[in-house]
Formats: C-alpha cells, sequence, structure tokens
C-alpha cells in the first residue's frame, strides 16, 4: 500500500476525551471512530490490525479441534426465558421488538443460543465431545462505556462452547481452552495469566481470567511472581501433559479481586515473590455444568437409554479489545511497537523525498514490489513530507520495521531499522530473510 492512497485520518494533537494511551493513540492515527457512546467503526488501518488478531484466535481454536460457526447478533428472548436469565441479565441487555410485536435482543454472549442449536441437533452420546466456536459483534449495554474500545458497548468476542457427557470429560476441554489461550496470546507478543476469577453471572464452578499486566487495567490482580515464569512450550496437548500445566499454573496464587483473601495471600506467596498490580482482563473461560443444559433439556441417550444433560463450558475472548490491550503493552516513550504478528503492515519503506529529485521514490518502489514478491505486507511513504516529520508519524503508526532512503542509503545497501532500536545497514536480500524467518516463528 502507498500511504497517499491510504486512508489515515492522523490527527495532530492527542484528542482531549481520550484517558488512556490506546484510546489517544487508536482516534489519534485514525484506527477508528466513535459513532455514538460507545460504539466505534473500526477504520482501515485499526480493521487490519483488528483481523490479525481474529486469524490467530481461529487459528489456535481449530487447532485444538473447537469448530467455527456463525450464529446471529439478534436472538429471540423466548430461550432467554427458558433459561432463567432473561430478568436476570439487567440493563446490559439491549432489548428490542421487531414489527410483529415478538421480543429480541441482540446478544452479549451465546449460551442460550449455542444450546438450542445443540439440542436441536444433537441426540447422542455418540456425537460427543463437541466444540463449536463463533467470532461475532456483542452487545452490552454498559453502564459507563470508557477508555475505546477497551469497555464500549458493541465490540468483537471470540465465544466457544463446549459438551461433554461427563465432569471429567468437561475437565479435559476446559483444560484444552486454556491451553489454546496461553499459545493465543503469545502469539500477539503478550503474556496472559490465567487468574482464578468468580463465575459470576454465567454460574458454575471453575473459572479464569486472563489477564495482562497494565497499569491503567481495570482488574486489580494479586499474584506469585514465578507464575510468569511458566514456560508454555512445555506442553502438548495430550490429555496427561494438559493437566500437568494446569497443576503448574496452580501451585503459584494468582487472583483477581473477587477472589482475594489477604490472609491466604500473606500464608501462600512469600514478601519478595509478591506481585500486587493491575491487569486487563482479555479472556473469560468458565465451566459451568448442566447449569444451562437442564433448564433448555440439552441432553443425550447413553448407551442404556438413559438421558443425561450435557456438560457445558464457555469460552470468550475479547478479540476488539485486545487491540487496545496491545497497545497498553506495547507502547512506550511515545513509541507504539507493534508485534509482528498483528502488526497492521510488517514493514515501512520511508524515503527523503524531495521536490526536484524523486531517485529515492523510484528505488523505494522497486523495493516494495521485492518485498511483496516474498509476501511481506508493506506500505510505502510516497508523501512529500519531510523525513523527520515522516519518522515521527511512523513512531506513532508503530510498524516494527522501517528501511529508510535516504542518505545512508547507498545501492543495494539500505537504512534499516527496528523501530525502537538503532539502525543497520542491510541489502534488500537480507531484510527479506530476516522478516521471512521472523513470520515463520509467529
Ligand atoms: P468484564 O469484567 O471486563 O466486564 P466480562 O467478565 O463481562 O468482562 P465475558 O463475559 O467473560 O466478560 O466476555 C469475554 C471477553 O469479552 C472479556 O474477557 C473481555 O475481553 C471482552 N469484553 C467483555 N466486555 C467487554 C466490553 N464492554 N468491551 C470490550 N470487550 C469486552
Ligand atoms: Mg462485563
Amino acid at each position: 500500500m502507498y500511504l497517499s492512497k491510504l486512508f489515515l485520518p492522523i490527527l495532530k494533537e492527542n484528542p482531549a476525551e481520550a484517558k488512556i494511551k490506546s484510546h489517544q493513540l487508536m482516534l489519534r492515527v485514525g484506527m477508528i471512530k466513535q459513532s455514538s457512546s460507545g460504539i466505534y467503526s473500526w477504520l482501515p488501518l485499526g480493521l487490519r490490525i483488528m483481523k490479525k488478531i481474529e486469524n490467530i484466535v481461529r487459528e489456535e481454536q481449530n487447532n485444538i479441534g473447537a469448530q467455527e460457526l456463525l450464529m446471529p447478533t439478534i436472538q429471540s428472548a423466548d430461550i432467554w426465558k427458558e433459561s432463567g436469565r432473561y430478568d436476570d441479565y439487567g440493563e446490559e441487555m439491549l432489548r428490542i421488538k421487531d414489527r410483529q410485536n415478538r421480543e429480541m435482543l441482540y446478544g452479549p454472549t451465546n449460551e442460550e443460543l449455542i444450546t438450542e442449536i445443540f439440542r436441536a441437533s444433537i441426540k447422542s452420546y455418540k456425537s460427543l465431545p463437541q466444540s463449536l466456536y463463533h467470532i461475532q459483534w456483542k452487545f452490552r449495554d454498559e453502564l459507563r462505556p470508557r477508555f475505546g474500545v477497551m469497555r464500549c458497548r458493541e465490540f468483537l468476542m471470540k465465544d466457544a462452547y463446549t459438551f461433554d457427557l461427563s465432569d471429567e470429560d468437561a475437565v479435559k476441554s476446559y483444560n484444552k481452552m486454556y491451553f489454546a489461550y496461553l499459545k493465543t496470546f503469545k502469539r500477539m507478543g503478550l503474556t496472559a495469566i490465567p487468574m482464578a476469577a468468580d463465575t459470576g453471572p454465567i454460574g458454575g464452578n471453575l473459572s479464569h481470567e486472563f489477564v495482562i499486566l497494565a497499569e491503567t487495567g481495570e482488574s486489580k490482580i494479586y499474584a506469585d511472581k514465578r507464575i510468569f515464569e511458566i514456560d508454555t512450550r512445555n506442553f502438548n496437548l495430550d490429555d496427561s501433559s494438559l493437566e500437568k500445566m494446569r497443576n503448574e499454573f496452580e501451585t503459584y496464587y494468582a487472583v483477581t479481586d473477587d477472589k482475594f483473601n489477604k490472609e491466604d495471600f500473606d500464608k501462600k506467596v512469600l514478601q519478595e515473590n509478591r506481585l500486587i498490580t493491575k491487569g486487563i482482563e482479555v479472556g473469560h473461560i468458565f465451566y459451568f455444568g448442566d447449569k444451562y443444559s437442564k433448564p433448555l433439556n440439552a441432553s443425550v441417550d447413553l448407551q442404556g437409554g438413559k438421558k443425561i444433560s450435557v456438560k457445558m463450558g464457555s469460552y470468550g475472548i475479547g478479540v476488539s479489545r485486545l487491540v487496545a490491550a496491545i497497545i497498553e503493552a506495547k507502547f512506550n516513550n511515545n513509541i507504539m511497537k507493534w508485534p509482528l504478528s498483528v502488526s497492521p503492515y510488517e514493514v515501512a519503506i520511508i524515503p527523503m523525498i524531495s521536490k526536484n529529485d524523486n531517485s529515492n521514490l523510484i528505488k523505494s518502489q522497486k523495493i516494495y514490489k521485492e518485498l511483496i514478491k516474498h509476501n511481506i505486507d508493506v506500505l510505502l511513504d510516497d508523501t512529500d513530507e519531510n523525513i523527520s516529520a515522516k519518522i515521527k508519524k511512523f513512531n506513532l503508526i508503530g510498524i516494527p520495521y522501517q528501511i529508510i532512503i535516504g542518505q545512508k542509503s547507498e545501492g543495494n545497501i539500505f537504512e534499516f531499522k527496528e523501530i525502537d532500536k538503532e539502525s543497520q545497514n542491510l541489502s534488500i536480500d537480507k531484510v527479506v530473510q530476516k522478516l521471512t524467518k521472523e513470520k515463520s516463528l509467529i
């Protein structure tokens, strides 16, 4: 993409209404635009990032055998009355009436709808286990939408649902998701720690919030620091390895607000290992047994003819929230650095161009073609702004690699710079090699 063609409405100053850096930056570089309170349009740059995040989430769900489907955003109130949550959900639920006066709603989550799909289709124990997910917009009429897409009203969520025959099998499904979550966030350059959490209105008995550390986070966390040292590469998808993984994480104290108990914390965590800080919840997983399958009659026939309610879990990831969460984690000293895996473009070509000499632009265009040929996502700044204004702009956009075509470039050697590091002089072949290798590790 050429910058002159890109729809990128950059603002000169940080917008005053934004209180945290992710919100400021997202408005400043034109990633999003508010359309009404807590409701945003995603502009091209922001959407590219969100799509890359969405894709990583999808790949890791597929890797554990979850199957993608797509449920609608608008649901009938009937199933929510069956589960008993229609009244309980309260004012966060956006309720709508259609022209026939039927009660509908914009889905805040999908436990009811997926259970209805399941019960209409699956009758025998032989079809279990099942694991289904979708990536779809949700609406929650939050009391105080704030911090841009971090806590908004309409947001993109991945939600998965598992169906098993027994508690034992269900815990295996839960562990697989737990594993997939650790991998998903790692691929985005984040260390998300599973914290024991309350199950809240979803109900049930087992739950973890995946939290990344950030001063601006809304969740207060209490943890044993050593939990950050666990190397998740030691585990694989075998049931026994997954159990080991859970056990290893659970040897360390790590809880959010609602589960915090000072006595426990003081007893279990040595002073020097205590970490009390704030974090952003990027995912939340629950096991709740037959809480929905029972009232909604989602049962299967066992071998002898007996029926049992299936055991369910649900698993959310805030896909749109992650865009902001990554900024909170990676924005440092006025420089944004997107992890390569989610960066809107992988490399920026920044030529010095003057009105009467376009030789650098011509060089840039050659390099551009070469990079595209090797499947590298590239943005070329073909504008005639001066070089320092260009660099300032790119430090905000946050593309992790820059090729600067100016005084230091000679023949086939160019100034190559990782956004927050010193530059080096490299040939274009070396740049291609380096980026291709790094991409293969994502
Ligand atoms: P929170 O405590 O932040 O309100 P929640 O417990 O209500 O979250 P879940 O119902 O578990 O959230 O939803 C799954 C994920 O969806 C959350 O982990 C979060 O990343 C994201 N999410 C939830 N509410 C919002 C929101 N208002 N705006 C953006 N993302 C959200
Ligand atoms: Mg909530």
